[in-house]
């Protein structure tokens, strides 16, 4: 078991609606130390890849992001969510549908952070049905860059989005997949990982 699933295990709480909550670690409150963990280990699943920016989406990404950037000693773009004054010149932009809100966004980069030359290891805390991956793709793939790879925290197993986005091909690295979890009970399963 790796140091994130042992913090799921101690600090994670089960929520109703499939919902996993890990805010006083990975969310909201942030532990560094665990993130640092954690970028040591996507560098190692990612070794020999070529990559030189990793792409994230607010908010959530953006603190595991920025860690991992350290470890890969590249920049970190994240996609905004709302469209402000700030965000001038041409831009790319993907809808996305929330799992945590209900609603849909617009996800938005600025064309000049994304180009064909780019090599770019996506980031993200949570993977569900993969809307927000796949919008982030989409957003990749109209720059002409290319996704490198995929870092995902929490992958839930039991819910469509891994699946769904390995048969397209890609490098989806989780680094706790949980294959089970009840409410009532509390208790969270993870899937064997080499
Ligand atoms: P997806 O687009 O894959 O359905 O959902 C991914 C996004 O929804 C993540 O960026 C994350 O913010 C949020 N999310 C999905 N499931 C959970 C969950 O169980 N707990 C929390 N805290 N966020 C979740």
């Amino acid at each position: 078991m790796n140091c994130l699933e042992e913090r799921i295990l101690r600090d994670g709480v089960v929520k109703e609606g499939n919902v996993l909550k890990v805010d006083s670690f990975l969310n909201h409150q942030m532990d560094v130390e665990l993130f640092n963990e954690m970028g040591k280990e996507f560098k190692r699943r990612f070794e020999g890849k070529d990559i030189n920016k990793i792409l994230t989406i607010e908010a959530s990404g953006i603190g595991i992001a920025c860690i991992v950037a350290q470890h890969f000693g590249v920049p970190v773009v994240f996609a905004k969510k709302t469209q402000s004054i700030n965000l001038d010149g041409e831009m790319l932009v993907a809808e996305v549908e929330s799992f945590t809100h209900k609603n849909k966004n617009n996800v938005i980069v600025a064309k000049k952070f994304l180009s064909e030359d780019d090599h770019v290891l996506l980031i993200d805390d949570f993977l569900a049905n993969g809307c927000a991956l796949q919008g982030l793709i989409q957003i990749v793939q109209s720059a002409g860059a290319t996704v490198e790879g995929i870092g995902i925290a929490i992958e839930k197993g039991f819910q469509s989005g891994g699946r769904m986005i390995r048969n397209l091909g890609f490098q989806l690295e989780s680094l706790a997949i949980v294959e089970d979890m009840n409410w009532e009970t509390g208790e969270i399963k993870f899937r064997e990982q080499d």
